[in-house]
Order: C-alpha cells, then sequence, then structure tokens
C-alpha cells in the first residue's frame, strides 16, 4: 500500500514540476509581450459577452461541431474527459484505500455508467479522428489536405495516449469488479466486460493488476499533462482563455487601431525611435497575440478555408501562426533573459534566432515571407473557422503595418494607389470632379450636398470611389439610384465632398494615409449632419459602420441590398418583369462573413419573378472570396491560380445565366475572370455578372403615369 502511495505521489509530484515549469514559461514569455488593457476593458464592461463565449465556443465547441463528424468527435473527446475527471479522483483514492469511493456518490449505479459511457465514447472519438487524419494524410493529399504542415507526429502520440488512458482506465475497473472493490454495483458496463475477460486470471492476479493499472493510468494521465504543455494541445488549457479575450463578436469587421505599450497611436506626438509601429519583431505582439499564438491546435480549418493557399499561394494562416509561434518560441531565451550580459551568454543558434527579421525573403532568413504577407485578401475565412478564436487578421496586418510605415517595403504597384489616394481621394487618381458625371447619366435629380444635408431626406446615398468611377460599378450605381427613386425614398450624395473611406490604405497597412482620410470624411459628414448613409460597396459599408466609430465618426449604415429587400417586403418596390434566368449569388466577404449580411441579396432574388437561384458550394460563412479585399485589387496576382479564376470555375459548375453579387469590387473582379473565360471558349457569351440591384432595377415596374392605375412598363 506504502509503495503505491510513494509512487503515485512522486509521479504527481515530478509531473506538476515539470508541467508548472513549462507553463511559468509560457507565462513569463506571453506578458512579455506588448499590454493590451483594451481587452481587459472589454471584458469588464461586457461580462456576459465573454460567458455567452465560454458556455457557446468552449463548452458548447459551436465553432468544431460546424465540421460535423470531427466535431462530434472532439464534442464527445472535450467531454467525456471532463466528466473522467471523476475517475482521476477514484484513482487517486485507489493509492490510498482500494475500495475508495467518492463521497456520497460514490456508489452511485448512473454515475458508474456514465463514466463508462464517456470512457467508450472518447474511445469512439479517437478512432474517428484517426480515420481522418489517415482519409486526409497530408504525404498523400499534398497542399488539399488541411494538415499539411502540422505537426501530425505529435498529434499520433496525443491519440495513443488518449488511448492509453482509456485502456489503463478500463482494465483497472475491470480488476476491481473482479476483486470486489468496485464501488459501483451496477451501470458499468464496459468495466464489466473487462472484468468478465479478466475473471478467469483468479483475485491474486486481478489485485497485481488493479494496483498496476491504477499507477499506469496515471502516469499515463501524467505523461498526457506534460506532453500537453510542449505541444499544440496547450489548447486544452489556452482556449478556454483565447476566446474569453478574444474581440467579439469575432476578429473580423473593423481592424483595430494602432497601439503602441498598449495606447492608441497618435501619429502626431508617435516616435518611430521609441514607439511601436505594427508589429516589426515578435515582442511588438500583445500578450493576446502571443496567447493566440501558444492557442492554435494545428487543426488546419483556416488552411481549408484560405483562397489564397486554395490557389497555390504561399500563405497558410496556420503556418504563418506556426511560424510566429515556433520563432517566438525560440527566441523567448532572448525576450526572458534578465540583462544584456546573460544575453550573451546564449548560444549562437538563440542569438541567431532573435536577429532574424520578422517579414523577409528567405534570403534574408526572414520568419514571414512577403509573398506570404501579401497574399491575404483578408477575406476573414481563417478567422471565421477558427475553433479557438484566433485573429489571423490582426497579426497579418500589424506586420502590413511595420512593413510600410517604417520598412517601406511593399508591392510596388500598390505604391501609384497610395498615391493616388493621397493627392486626388481616390484609387484610380481620376479626382472628385468625376464622382457625378453619373448622376448626369439619369433622367431625374439626384441632390448633392451643399454644406448641410437637407432636414427632408433622410439618406446620404455613400456612392463610393468604384460606384462613382468605375464603368461597371457605376451601372449599379444608377440602378440603386433609380430604385431609391422609385420608391419615394429621399436620398442625397456627397458628390465631390466625398473622398475614398480609407479602406484599401488601411488594408494595406498603411495606418496613416487611412486616419487622414477617414478624418477628412468624418468632419464633411459631421458638418453635412449625416445620420443614416446607405453604402453600395461593402468596404465602404465595413469601413464607415465598423471603424469610423474608433474616430468618432457614428453613423447608422445600411448595405443597398438591406434597404432594397426592405423596400421590397414593404411593398414600395414591386418587382414584376420576368427574368427566367438561373442565377448563383456570390457572397462579397465584407458583406457576408465579415458583417453577417446573407439573406437581403438572396430575398431579393427570390422575390423576382423566373429567378432560378442555384447556390455555389461555398457560400454564406463559407463563400470564396473573389481575391479583391486586402488592397489585393491593387497588387498584381504573379502566383499561383488567380482567385477569381477559381471562383468563376466554381460558379461555372452551377452551369449559371448570369452571376449576382453585392460588391463593386467583385462585380470587377469576376466580370474580368469571366471575359477570360469567353475569350477561351469556356463560358458563353451571354454571361454576365450584375449587382442585385441591376437585377432588381430590370424587373421592377416603373412608377404609374399620370392619369393611371397600376404600374406603368418596367
Ligand atoms: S483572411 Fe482570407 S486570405 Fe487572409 S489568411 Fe485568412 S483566409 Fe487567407
Ligand atoms: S489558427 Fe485556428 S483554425 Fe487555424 S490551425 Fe490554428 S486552431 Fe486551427
Amino acid at each position: 500500500m506504502a509503495l503505491r502511495i510513494i509512487i503515485g505521489l512522486a509521479l504527481t509530484v515530478i509531473a506538476f514540476a515539470i508541467a508548472g515549469r513549462r507553463l511559468w514559461w509560457l507565462y513569463r514569455l506571453a506578458t512579455s509581450g506588448q499590454p493590451a488593457p483594451e481587452r481587459i476593458t472589454a471584458l469588464r464592461e461586457h461580462p456576459g459577452r465573454g460567458a455567452e463565449a465560454e458556455v457557446t465556443e468552449v463548452l458548447g465547441q459551436r465553432k468544431l461541431l460546424q465540421w460535423t463528424v470531427p466535431g462530434i468527435a472532439h464534442f464527445m473527446t472535450f467531454w467525456g474527459f471532463t466528466i473522467l475527471l471523476l475517475t482521476l479522483i477514484e484513482a487517486y483514492g485507489d493509492l490510498f484505500s482500494k475500495t475508495f469511493a467518492i463521497p456520497s456518490i460514490g456508489h452511485w449505479a448512473w454515475i458508474g455508467f456514465l463514466e463508462d459511457l464517456v470512457a467508450v465514447a472518447v474511445l469512439v472519438g479517437i478512432a474517428t479522428f484517426a480515420v481522418i487524419r489517415l482519409r486526409s494524410d497530408p504525404k498523400r493529399e499534398g497542399r488539399k489536405s488541411r494538415f499539411a504542415g502540422s505537426h501530425t507526429g505529435a498529434a499520433w502520440l496525443v491519440l495513443l495516449l488518449i488511448f492509453l488512458v482509456i485502456a489503463t482506465l478500463l482494465v483497472s475497473r475491470g480488476a476491481q469488479i473482479d476483486t470486489g472493490d468496485f464501488p459501483y454495483a451496477h451501470g458499468a458496463f464496459a468495466s464489466q466486460i473487462v472484468g468478465h475477460w479478466l475473471a478467469p486470471l483468479g483475485h491474486g492476479a486481478d489485485s497485481g493488476i488493479e494496483t498496476g493499472f491504477v499507477l499506469a493510468q496515471l502516469a499515463v494521465i501524467l505523461g498526457f499533462l506534460i506532453l500537453v504543455t510542449y505541444s499544440k494541445h496547450l489548447h486544452i488549457f489556452l482556449a478556454p482563455l483565447n476566446v474569453l479575450f478574444s474581440r467579439r463578436p469575432n476578429g473580423l469587421r473593423a481592424l483595430q487601431p494602432m497601439r503602441s505599450g498598449g495606447q492608441v497611436l497618435n501619429f502626431e506626438e508617435a516616435d518611430p525611435d521609441t514607439d511601436v509601429f505594427g508589429l516589426g519583431k515578435i515582442e511588438d505582439l500583445s500578450w493576446k497575440g502571443m496567447l493566440d499564438l501558444g492557442t492554435c491546435t494545428e487543426c488546419g480549418r483556416c488552411q481549408s478555408q484560405c483562397p489564397a493557399w486554395a490557389t497555390g499561394k504561399p500563405l497558410s494562416p496556420k503556418m504563418l501562426i506556426l511560424d510566429l509561434r515556433d520563432h517566438a518560441f525560440a527566441k523567448a531565451p532572448y525576450l526572458l533573459a534578465s540583462s544584456d550580459q546573460a544575453r550573451e551568454q546564449l548560444p549562437d543558434a538563440v542569438k541567431q534566432e532573435a536577429q532574424r527579421p520578422l517579414v523577409g525573403s528567405a534570403d534574408a532568413n526572414g520568419v514571414i515571407d512577403p509573398d506570404v504577407l501579401w497574399s491575404c485578401t483578408n477575406c476573414g475565412a481563417c478567422v471565421q473557422e477558427c475553433p479557438v478564436d484566433i485573429e489571423h487578421i490582426d497579426h497579418i496586418t500589424g506586420m502590413r503595418r511595420h512593413q510600410v510605415l517604417i520598412e517601406s517595403e511593399f508591392p510596388a504597384e500598390a505604391a501609384g494607389m497610395l498615391k493616388n489616394l493621397e493627392n486626388k481621394g481616390d484609387p484610380w487618381g481620376m479626382g472628385s470632379s468625376k464622382r457625378t458625371e453619373w448622376i448626369t447619366e439619369l433622367d431625374f435629380d439626384v441632390p448633392v450636398v451643399d454644406g448641410a444635408i437637407g432636414a427632408d431626406v433622410e439618406y446620404l446615398f455613400w456612392v463610393g470611389c468604384a460606384g462613382a468611377l468605375e464603368d461597371r460599378a457605376k451601372k449599379t450605381t444608377k440602378a440603386i439610384a433609380r430604385l431609391l427613386h422609385t420608391a419615394g425614398v429621399s436620398f442625397a450624395v456627397l458628390g465631390p465632398g466625398e473622398t475614398c473611406t480609407g479602406d484599401p490604405a488601411r488594408r494595406m497597412g498603411n495606418e496613416f494615409v487611412f486616419s487622414m482620410q477617414a478624418q477628412q470624411n468624418i468632419e464633411t459628414l459631421n458638418e453635412a449632419g449625416v445620420r443614416k448613409i446607405i453604402a453600395s460597396c461593402p468596404h465602404c459599408f465595413n469601413t464607415i459602420a465598423n471603424e469610423y466609430p474608433q474616430l468618432g465618426g457614428n453613423y447608422e449604415v445600411i448595405h443597398h441590398t438591406q434597404l432594397l429587400a426592405q423596400l421590397v417586403r414593404d411593398g414600395k418596390l414591386t418587382p414584376v418583369t420576368p427574368i427566367e434566368e438561373k442565377i448563383t449569388y456570390h457572397d462579397p466577404c465584407f458583406l457576408g462573413r465579415h458583417n453577417k449580411v446573407f439573406t437581403p441579396p438572396r430575398e431579393i432574388m427570390e422575390r423576382v419573378p423566373g429567378v432560378q437561384a442555384q447556390e455555389m458550394h461555398r457560400c454564406k460563412e463559407r463563400g470564396f472570396c473573389c481575391g479583391a479585399g486586402g488592397a489585393r485589387m491593387w497588387m498584381e496576382e504573379r502566383i499561383g491560380k488567380r482567385i477569381n479564376t477559381e471562383r468563376i470555375d466554381e460558379a461555372l459548375g452551377t452551369n449559371p445565366d448570369t452571376i449576382s453579387t453585392g460588391c463593386p469590387f467583385c462585380l470587377v473582379m469576376l466580370g474580368d475572370a469571366i471575359s477570360a473565360k469567353k475569350s477561351s471558349g469556356e463560358a458563353k457569351e451571354s454571361l454576365e455578372v450584375v449587382d442585385v440591384a441591376q437585377l432588381l432595377a430590370r424587373s421592377v415596374a416603373l412608377p404609374a403615369p399620370a392619369g393611371q392605375d397600376g404600374p406603368g412598363p418596367a
């Protein structure tokens, strides 16, 4: 008896010492990052949001269950291990008394049943994981496997350890049944089966097996504890924390302002020598950023949805996080050294790691290759999928900010866009005088705000640079204006007073240009007394609705598809002319995934007579990017397949007559891909991409001519 107590407790003390030391090291590494007081403040101000996330995402496993089979397997394993903590208590109790039972409940048959049930559920769960891993073996599937780039050896080791935890548990319980030490008379069905198998060995052997397997079970669990702290399974401890401190509702929508030392950076006072300008070094990450790195489970869900990865580019959001994590761990001795002298004593490998640039080509030994960094379209698929709420876009933007603002290193072709924004207020450099040309092509008046918006004007129609200046997008603008006019909605535009929202500059990393553009627009809007805004471009919509409040611009912003759907619902717009076409709708990332506007555009299509809507396989939350976001619209796409071509290939799979969307950038990108397909004979000549507003305008009846009842011709 004494020996088993000594062995059991000694193993425990050793394991806790090793795991505790590692956790302390991880804590020190995380807190060597920048402060993030906004995370604490957000939690203090909205404790309910954090609690809800813990309940739905950690306990309810909501995001994991979006992938049904692996989700259920993980759910069973998570809850199995949680409930099996009862058996851990029983194992420790068994060290001291072979007839130990948990006080009060320790003889209840249903507890014994529940323990066995979850033990079997965990076995089913890990068998499912094993099958999933075998079927998606990166050696066979290459880039298509979501596990490509993950540490698969460690994953198999963990599956083996989980199996051993359950196997030793069931054998020890089976032996206990045979020796008469088992606390549950009924219910523990799986243990009884094992007991039946062991019974022929006799009481003496079973007593030895009981002792040996209780100790073996503790040894396996304690070994597992150590492995967890040294592997991707760290997420068992870190995921609840990461979920708690993540942005709500998620890391999509708004980019965060630049911060230095936890405070929002003021460009007028900032000093590049002393302030943090984006992510130039791993220690420029905040502790929340460091927590992100440690929490990654290497599941590859993000990678499987990334349009850059899917089209053969070097960016995988998973590998980006893993590369940053590996660098942080390798540089940790340098970061945690107590003095310069201590740093001098470090091994050369650590000192070399500390000198690596965070962003740099292979020649420069960079941690993240520039081609990785600049491939991101900010589509948000990674953030949407990540079961532990890692905020990939924040990290990518942080590195872009440093590259643009400090290193002046970014794709050369984007320089023209930035210059045009600064000098002319739009990415093409066409100038403000051109912004009202579309109005002259209409047969009714569109008021242009001059000073204050009229008291009788309900909405400001924010046209956007593309909507005002790009020929294809101008058709959407005119359709929207016509529909609003038909429905009797009072609206006005800023015309030459409108300038780019700054979104392309911000997404590219030039926070300075963004803040200039944004402040100018907010000043114009506030002086005009604007409260309600219709935006036709999802990028403008996202920026004004979600990012301008950071700079004091607070407006009620609605996307044109939302308003048009409402007008149709209210009977103010009546689609009557049939459009007998098969139409597939492409979700713009900044409307759909970022802002969850999925239904209104589809609702409009449903109301147009004759339209046969056909969804693409990747739609709604899993919609596939057109390739324009993240300022990629103004960069060359030199690596891999073009993202817009990939999307059009998918659309062509539905054999559509028309492709619809709700974004001027998507319109341009998909339109370009269709033109290329027509040239190669892969798409029919009549195929076109249109905004949902154009479809509606084609179908809506015009107001009845004076003196007539009922609608006039469409
Ligand atoms: S935002 Fe989109 S493109 Fe960028 S890493 Fe995530 S999934 Fe890939
Ligand atoms: S970042 Fe999130 S989704 Fe991607 S591999 Fe890590 S845990 Fe999975």
